[in-house]
């Protein structure tokens, strides 16, 4: 039997730290379910799920979609799209049967990138090598949130979407929106009807396509992470800072982490502490309303305000504070 093969390449940068991951798993569990529900898919459909943060991952090998379960995600540090590619690449060599004189193979597979962020390594080879190899396969990519550089995801395809929110019900619409293009895709392979795969037209307005004006490179991150730990429970967050006003970055929130990171606390570049506004901040675990920065760990450790004296729990460091301008390591994103 000839199969329609689908990749969902999802983005687990740490940025995805939140509501974003639970929702993007919740879709693609709905997704999985809608697909099941239609006999053609079930007939032609295999689906893949490749994840990618510090490193890419198969989530789940190419298989049909009664066969799957969606397993949970986990964050990593960083956004190694051209990791994704390579490991996209490999996938579709070894797990799409490739039609020869012998025998017929699958259907020329789709791909579903869903991003929130900025590559953190060199994506423009690993895209190159997939291009190579697979010149005809369809890439529709999506950009989610506000720090997304929507001139990479042109370079990459010209089926690219923007959805701003990053809630459980934009996420919800965008794998219906998905459901629907995997719907279509299969149906014109089966009955050669006209194929409806344009995220945007079937979408109520949660997925567009972006306008000029957002495809411009954005250069500068608008957000900033920082990894951080508390002082009391010794579990691990992230602090969260969004650009606002002035150019400085204020606190948007904090999410509490279950583990530290996978490469948590790599440094993607400095940023001065008098660019930072912590106001409101609170430890997650503990309730703690004062930090101070290690410098040792690089990471913020919640304490009880207006103290002097710091311990870190990452560390061990234990001594007194100075106050004044220094650098703090952002995270990957
Ligand atoms: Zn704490
Ligand atoms: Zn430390």
């Amino acid at each position: 039997m000839r199969r329609l093969p689908v990749f969902v390449v999802v983005d687990v940068s740490e940025s995805m730290a939140g509501n974003a991951i639970t929702a993007m798993h919740d879709g693609m569990q709905m997704l999985l379910q809608a697909l099941k529900k239609d006999p053609m898919v079930i007939e032609i459909g295999a689906m893949s799920v490749i994840s990618f943060g510090g490193k890419a991952k198969v989530e789940v090998p190419l298989s049909s979609v009664l066969d799957i379960r969606i397993p949970s995600l986990d964050l990593s540090s960083g956004t190694s799209l051209g990791k994704a590619f390579d490991l996209l690449t490999s996938e579709v060599n070894s797990k799409v049967t490739k039609t020869t004189r012998e025998i017929r193979g699958d259907y020329k597979p789709i791909v579903f990138l869903i991003t929130d962020g900025q590559p953190t390594d060199d994506w423009r080879a690993g895209y190159a090598k997939f291009r190579k190899c697979y010149p005809s396969v369809s890439i529709h990519a999506v950009g989610c949130g506000d720090d997304v550089d929507f001139s990479i995801l042109k370079e990459i395809t010209p089926n690219t979407y923007v959805m701003r929110d990053m809630t459980a019900e934009s996420f919800g619409k965008l794998f219906q929106c998905v459901t629907a293009s995997v719907r279509s895709v299969t149906a014109s392979m089966m009955n050669g009807d006209g194929v409806k795969d344009d995220l945007a037209e079937l979408s109520d307005g949660e997925v567009r396509k972006p306008t000029e004006v957002e495809c411009r490179p954005i250069g500068e991150s608008r957000q900033v992470l920082i990894s951080a730990m508390c002082s009391r429970t010794k579990r691990h967050f992230l602090i969260r800072y969004k650009r606002g006003e002035f150019g400085k970055f204020a606190l948007s929130a904090v999410h509490p982490l279950e583990q530290k990171l996978a490469g948590g606390g790599a440094s993607g570049g400095n940023i001065n502490v008098n660019e930072l506004n912590s106001n409101g901040f609170k430890c997650p675990h503990c309730g703690n309303t004062g930090m101070f920065y290690c410098n040792t760990c690089h990471a913020e450790v919640c304490m009880e305000p207006g103290g002097m004296h710091g311990h870190c729990p990452g560390c061990g460091w234990d001594g007194e504070l100075t106050y004044g301008s220094f650098d703090l390591h952002k995270s990957l994103g």
